[in-house]
């Protein structure tokens, strides 16, 4: 068998306990060496909403993750000029990287992926894996037939927690200890997020 990687791709805006429990999962289902981190640098179909800067979602990231020596954080899409596309990162990693790559994302956003830029040479470049909140609807994850056996779903009870709550917690001053790691929660306090 050869190297199997993961490459977990976010806004991570911020970063959660549910992102850190799917790549864990991902790592023993699919016996990943490790895992990849990549937040977006500027993600295209987010123009018109505010997104934190990718320099701090790139920290924080890099907070959350530092305590697993299997994950890693990559600064490939921050660097990056103009909006991001899943399809080049992944040309970039498999050059990079001699790995199978085994790209783990929320299940509406593998979908967005695979209905865009370049779709069939995503087929060669990676393995997808779906990430679904508990009471996610399934009829909404219809993966085009010549892609069935490229994704694979995977739902995760942890990700009952989301980014989008943890920004309103932050905004009407309710907590979110436990549902990110302390020293991202420190993070935002000190950067003033989400306020
Ligand atoms: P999003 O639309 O902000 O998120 C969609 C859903 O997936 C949200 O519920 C989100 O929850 C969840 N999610 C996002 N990342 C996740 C992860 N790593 N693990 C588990 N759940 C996750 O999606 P996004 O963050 O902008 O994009 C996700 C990835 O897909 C990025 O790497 C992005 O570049 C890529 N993408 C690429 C294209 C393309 O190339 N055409 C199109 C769309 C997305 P939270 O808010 O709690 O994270």
């Amino acid at each position: 068998m050869g190297r199997r990687l993961g490459v977990m791709g976010g806004t991570f805006d911020p970063i959660h306990y549910g992102h850190l429990v799917t790549a864990e999962e991902a790592l023993a289902q699919f016996e990943l060496e490790g895992v990849l981190f990549v937040p977006t640098g500027l993600p295209w179909m987010k123009e018109h909403e505010v997104v934190s800067p990718a320099e701090d979602r790139y920290l924080m990231t890099v907070i959350a993750t530092a305590s697993n020596p299997l994950f890693r954080v990559s600064r490939i899409e921050v660097e990056r000029e103009g909006p991001t596309y899943t399809v080049e990162t992944l040309r970039a990693l498999k050059a990079e990287e001699d790995a199978d790559l085994y790209f783990i994302t929320g299940a509406d956003a593998i979908l967005e992926i695979v209905q865009w830029k370049d779709r069939s040479d995503l087929f060669d470049l990676a393995h997808f894996i779906a990430a679904t909140r508990p009471g996610y609807d399934m009829a909404g994850f219809e993966v085009p037939g010549e892609m069935s056996d490229a994704v694979t779903e995977m739902n995760i009870p942890a990700l009952a927690i989301s980014s989008t709550d943890i920004r309103d917690r932050v905004k009407a001053g309710r907590p979110i200890r436990y549902l990110v790691p302390e020293g991202v929660k420190s993070y935002i306090e000190k950067a003033g997020l989400y306020r």
